[in-house]
């Protein structure tokens, strides 16, 4: 089933005893483990009304479920509350915590952080969780291939934080950021080895040649990037292959070659914590780097942004937050990174930003009608009810695919105008309610079609 070379390679590496259990494992069904958002839930064991198996040791949000329900269908998924992730992909918790990545890092002020290789968003929406403990912290979250910065940016809407921007760039482009970022995360693109028992192609397309090809891309992706990273900063590395060419070869090649103390590495074989296998590394720039003197993206310091400050009345919207507009779409920001997150935003090509919380049309009169964003719905910027916010209408489990089928509601009893639609209480989205019928807002990218 696995090619012998793989096999006589993981035997060398790690012994009989330890690659003969490995082997055993990655024979068996993959389990299933689910991150949990505690942006929407601090006590999912209780609120989300999913087959618990146990918590896991890797992370504080991380459980194994008993069996695998249909994800699709689940408004709780759907929203955001939790992400489907394979247990070893957490492990970027524990060596963060472990580090003290987060923490030591300066004075304490916001921190700014890149996930490169960000694609479907499994690490950029854990990353976002963990930034909550540093206020004024931001992602960038990018992908170099098209057809899967859309998962990402959708992903990442779900998950409902406002300082996270998604982009579309090749590695060389963060060139145009030098000694920008205080962290940087390359999940590497890499032979898969840890995919093997989810994917029949990892099998088949694996060869020793292309272990070469990939090791050799990886340091390509690495060398381009790391002008990006400020003096003093750390590289996340991480791949999801169990060979040491991809991996520990590769930090210690980064190492020499940018002047980087290795501070750690850590394998995850499969298995370990129900999960699929990862390696992950972290390096710092030997380089010391003073915080008061953060470069704000080369010499083009005020590069015109095509954003300008939203002066009018949202009274949907938190305090703490700054809106701006791009033609007629209305975002928010953290007012604490607004004006950096802007800046990154002018130089590269960035597919999503903020919080997309509303439409603005303006008559001749100059009288402003907004119209709710579905991803308003998701984001922590939304005040609910009571506070300003939109009224709410609870929905059975029924009408909540309904709704996510981009059917039409109906919806009794309830004023007319724009209306927040939940779920067990967890906003999903939102419907015009115009008395005859409500017009449902889901977007049709995101219509359910099973
Ligand atoms: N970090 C993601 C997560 O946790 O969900 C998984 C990332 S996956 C291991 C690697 C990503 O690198 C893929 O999304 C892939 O499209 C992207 N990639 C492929 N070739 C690349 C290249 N030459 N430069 C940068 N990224 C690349």
């Amino acid at each position: 089933m696995f090619p012998p070379s793989f096999v006589r390679r993981l035997r060398s590496d790690l012994g009989d005893a330890q690659a003969e259990h490995i082997l055993e494992v990655m024979k068996m069904p993959p389990p299933v483990t689910v991150r949990t958002n505690p942006l929407k839930t601090s006590s999912p064991l209780l609120d989300l009304p999913l087959p618990f198996d146990r918590a896991l040791e890797i992370s504080r949000y991380g459980y194994l479920l008993g069996e695998r329900p249909v994800f699709t269908t689940d408004p709780l998924f759907q929203c955001g509350c939790y992400y489907v992730q394979e247990a070893s992909s957490m492990a970027i918790e524990r060596v963060i915590a472990s580090g003290n990545i987060f923490s030591s890092t300066d004075s304490g002020e916001g921190l700014r952080v890149l996930d490169l290789c960000a694609a479907p968003g499994g690490k950029s929406t854990h990353l976002l969780t963990l930034l909550r403990e540093r206020p004024g912290s931001f992602l960038v979250s990018n992908e170099v291939i098209g057809s899967r910065v859309t998962v990402l940016a959708d992903n990442i809407a779900r998950w409902g934080h406002p300082n996270v921007l998604v982009t579309n760039n090749d590695p060389a482009d963060f060139c145009r950021l030098p000694e920008f970022f205080d962290v940087l995360l390359i999940d590497a693109p890499c032979s898969g080895e840890g995919m093997f028992r989810k994917d029949e192609r990892a099998v088949t397309e694996w060869s020793e040649e292309n272990v070469a090809l990939c090791a050799a891309r990886q340091r390509r992706i690495i060398s381009d990037a790391m002008v990006s990273l400020r003096p003093g900063g750390t590289l996340l590395y991480s791949t999801c292959t169990l060979n040491t060419i991809e991996n520990e070869e590769n930090v210690a090649w980064a190492a020499r070659e940018f002047g980087m103390e290795i501070l750690g590495m850590e394998h995850f074989y499969p298995g370990e914590e129900y999960g699929e296998g990862l390696f992950i590394a972290a390096l710092r720039s030997h380089r010391e780097g003073h915080p008061a003197e953060k470069s704000h993206g080369g010499r083009r310091r005020n590069a015109e942004s095509t954003l300008k400050e939203y002066r009018g009345e949202i009274p949907f919207i938190k305090e703490g937050y700054r809106v701006y507009q791009k033609d007629s779409l209305l975002k928010v920001f953290p007012a604490a990174c607004a004006e950096t997150m802007l800046s990154v935003e002018s130089r590269l090509k960035t597919v999503k930003s903020g919080t997309g919380a509303a439409s603005v049309i303006t008559d001749r009169k100059g009288q402003a009608t907004l119209i709710p964003e579905p991803d308003l719905a998701f984001s922590e910027v939304l005040l609910r009810k009571g506070d300003g916010g939109f009224p709410e209408v609870e929905l059975d489990a029924e009408q909540a695919l309904k709704f996510m089928k981009c059917e039409p509601l109906n919806i009794t009893d309830a004023p007319k105008g724009y209306l927040l639609l939940t779920f067990l209480g967890h906003p999903l989205g939102f419907v015009k309610n115009i008395g005859s019928r409500a017009n449902n807002l889901w977007p049709s990218s995101r219509r359910i079609r099973m």
